[in-house]
């Protein structure tokens, strides 16, 4: 069981532990963003509290909506809300008693920027920082819907975002002696195989727009692809097998450099998220429905000893009465 002041948890997978400790190592001016992946990897694995949010995909979604679009998450709000407030106590000047931690996570989720820089002006907290963390927030919840929902991934899938939680791939990663290109999603995980010349943003397969930069040093493993129609980016790494999904970030960390190359080169990546989830995050009730339901009525009773008799509430009123 999570408790709101409980200390952060650390990773028990070995490998993780070894892999945080190696990047921890080479790479000193990273630590702020390390400590917070790593409690964020850490958190991921409370598999009981965060599987147990999953959410049925929605009964009908277009074609190019991600499985967690449209979705309803009902979580356990008190876990929820302690993991947020430990996470944003590892970043200082972000007071966590300002910021409402199920609003941050729902955000995140959505890929809502707009709305974690309106909770940050709020909340009085620099709005990229708050950004980083919300999507840390968010991972224990979405490598949880990756794993439960694998099988609701649909059997191709031609976009740029993630078939799961719309979010653009972090990596393209070519694997094995096939080399066949597999996008990654940093977020939860996901891999979705794509045509090689294909921007990952704008669907351009002009061969003379889409080409890669390589470092000069003749690393052959690492690459970064660009389009010139929309000058976006997206690295490229040659695996000999597939990165497992708490791996992602961390390879993204200990690249950086690809994307200052990039950057410097006028390439980006959108600011746009890949696609709008619109998911809602609700908290469970200790009793479940039948006190959200029976509270409801019960309140409404009770208001009745004072008030004249009201015509009877429709559920929509019920909930909201509950909100
Ligand atoms: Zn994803
Ligand atoms: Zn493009």
């Amino acid at each position: 069981m999570l408790w709101s002041n409980a200390r952060i948890r650390h990773a028990r997978n070995v490998a993780v532990q070894e892999r945080v400790a190696a990047v921890r190592r080479d790479n000193p001016e990273s630590e702020a963003w390390l400590g917070l992946l790593e409690a964020a990897l850490g958190e991921s694995e409370d598999r009981a509290t965060w599987e147990a949010a999953v959410p049925a995909p929605a009964a009908e979604r277009p074609v190019k909506a991600p499985v967690l679009a449209h979705t309803q998450v009902t979580l356990d709000g008190r876990a929820a809300r302690g993991w947020v407030r430990r996470l944003l106590k590892l970043s200082p000047p972000v007071n966590p008693r300002r910021i409402d931690g199920l609003a941050l996570l729902e955000a995140a989720v959505c890929h809502d920027d707009a709305r974690i820089d309106a909770l940050a002006v709020a909340g009085d907290a620099e709005p990229h920082a708050l950004r980083v963390l919300g999507q840390m927030a968010a991972l224990p919840l979405l490598q949880a819907c990756a794993r439960r929902l694998a099988s609701e991934l649909p059997a191709t899938w031609w976009e740029g975002y993630c078939p799961l939680c719309g979010a653009w791939p972090v990596v393209a990663e070519y694997t094995g002696l096939e080399r066949k290109r597999q996008l990654r999603c940093g977020r939860c995980g996901t891999g979705w195989a794509i045509p090689l010349l294909r921007c990952v943003f704008c669907d351009e397969t002009d061969h003379d727009k889409l080409s890669y930069l390589t470092p000069e040093a003749g690393e052959q493993t690492r690459k970064i692809e660009v389009c010139h129609s929309c000058r976006g980016y997206v690295k490229g790494f040659t695996t000999v097998r597939a990165l497992a999904p708490w791996a992602i970030l961390l390879d993204d960390l200990t690249t950086v450099p690809l994307d200052v190359a990039a950057l410097e080169r006028g390439y980006r990546r959108p600011e746009r998220p890949g696609y709008s989830l619109e998911c809602l995050i609700t908290e469970r009730r200790g009793w479940g429905r039948l006190v959200e339901v029976g509270g409801g009525w019960w309140r409404l009773l009770r208001r009745g000893l004072h008030h004249p008799p009201a015509p009877p509430p429709s559920s929509t009123d019920l909930r909201r009465g509950e909100a």
